[in-house]
């Protein structure tokens, strides 16, 4: 825990702790308690206590330290630094001998808060002129480590809208918003020009649920390419927060047509046993829900709601299997092998294909114009050590990325603004669309005989 105070124009130190007492009485006793304790251990070599930071608008240049840092006008050093004695004495005496500052406690803050809003407002301010590098991003920006540049920081989603059309230069991006776009207007191609064209659509023999059902996968289609590019397009902004909600629009569409794909193949595996057919549509629907309610809901985006949610994801695709399985039994492995062999060729090889590209970080893991940090602090580290600010500020912070050995077509340098593994991942998804689509009209051929 850290204690937040700042030094203000308009009183002395003395009326200072009367307007505390008076104004924060939550805050009255840390205050107290922190100058007592400064008094105690100015000189003191070892202090096993709490953090300190120090908000100040006074010049504090002098309390520049390397276990310590200014930002904006904040200043932040740990409790166990020799600068915490130091730093505080003179702010004291700044205190004592200038009539016209006072000193107070503004607000508790803890260490999580001051890493997670670290470097912003230097942030905010080049991100109004240029787009930035990894390094002068705060960590809550920082998803991919091997990604270096072309990263918007905009104030405003005015711009954000703009850089659809990189209005203010290729940023990293781009690639990602024009694959889901491209794949957006060729599923609305597909629903309004090649579905109605099919023999499928033609056939009297096919119910028309299943055609409805077909609409129903294209529907939701596109809207996990909507909102792929919607987020991928607003997620420019500097505002932390809405910039969680970008992604969670992303993920809600993925969500969503996983799970029409499932549904349109249960829908065929199971189209001849009603009852089995309404318990696997019925259970797959609620799951998908339930999805969509996870990916909003903080509890479940935090890293450690991890193996929940993929387990979520486990157990819906098991759904689809298990229909599968029952129509193995039920009409005959070879039956049922047939029925779904389109499903196995066109759309699961294209899908799995692309996780493996959005896990794996292929190809920009391989780049070499850059020298790429070996590891990234984890969030323990950034919920309970100051250190990433202070001590590695200029690891962490670097002013540029450190030059990687080469620069040639080879080293990769192109992966921030084309070609990386999001990008490729996102081609994919649109490949197991359109895979699935087809496999969709031949299943349906296949099983209906036309
Ligand atoms: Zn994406």
């Amino acid at each position: 825990m850290l204690s937040r105070m700042s030094v203000q124009d308009g009183s002395t130190l003395v009326k200072l702790r009367k307007q505390v007492r008076k104004r924060c009485a939550g805050g009255y006793k840390r205050y107290n308690g922190l100058l007592g304790l400064l008094k105690r251990r100015r000189h003191e070599e070892e202090y096993e206590g709490e953090a300190v930071e120090v908000v100040t608008k006074a010049p504090m240049e002098y309390l520049e330290h390397s276990d310590s840092f200014c930002d904006g006008g904040t200043l932040v050093c740990s409790s166990r630094s020799s600068t915490y004695g130091s730093t505080l004495t003179l702010l004291e005496d700044e205190c004592a001998e200038t009539s016209d500052v006072k000193l107070e406690v503004v607000e508790e803050v803890d260490v999580k808060v001051v890493v997670r809003e670290f470097h912003q407002a230097q942030a905010n301010e080049l991100g109004r002129e240029r787009h930035l590098h990894y390094y002068q991003l705060p960590f809550p920006w920082r998803e991919n480590r091997f990604i270096i540049h072309g990263y918007r920081f905009y104030d405003s989603h005015y711009k954000s809208l703009l850089s659809i059309v990189n209005w203010y230069g290729w940023h990293n991006e781009t690639a990602n918003i024009w694959t889901h776009l491209g794949g957006a207007l060729y599923v609305l191609w597909l629903a309004v020009y090649d579905f109605p064209r099919t023999s499928v659509w033609e056939s009297e023999q096919v119910p028309m649920v299943a055609k409805c059902i077909v609409y129903v996968f294209l529907a939701a289609a596109l809207k996990c390419m909507l909102a792929s590019v919607f987020g991928h397009t607003f997620n420019g902004t500097c505002c932390l927060a809405l910039r969680s909600k970008f992604a969670c629009v992303d993920y809600s569409g993925i969500t969503m047509l996983i799970t029409a794909s499932i549904l349109t193949t249960e829908f065929v595996t199971m189209y001849n046993y009603p009852w089995s057919l309404r318990f696997y549509l019925a259970v797959s629907t609620v799951l998908g829900i339930f999805g969509v309610i996870m990916n909003w809901s903080p509890k479940f985006d935090r890293p450690e709601a991890r193996p929940l949610r993929i387990k979520f994801f486990i157990l819906l695709a098991a759904m689809g299997g298990l229909s599968f399985m029952q129509l193995g039994l039920l009409g005959g492995w070879k039956y049922a092998s047939w029925l779904m062999a389109p499903v196995t060729h066109k759309s699961l090889v294209w899908y799995l294909l692309g996780v493996a590209f959005y896990g794996s970080f292929v190809p920009e893991r391989f780049r070499t114009d850059i020298v790429v940090d070996k590891r990234i602090p984890t969030e323990q580290e950034l919920s309970t050590s100051l250190e990433v600010v202070t001590r590695h500020k200029h690891v962490h912070f670097r002013p540029e990325p450190t030059a990687g050995a080469r620069t040639d077509l080879w080293s990769l340098w192109w992966v921030d603004y084309v070609g990386c593994s999001h990008s490729w991942w996102h081609l994919f998804v649109v490949l197991g669309v359109v895979g699935h689509y087809h496999a969709i009209i031949d299943m349906f051929a296949n099983r209906w005989g036309i």
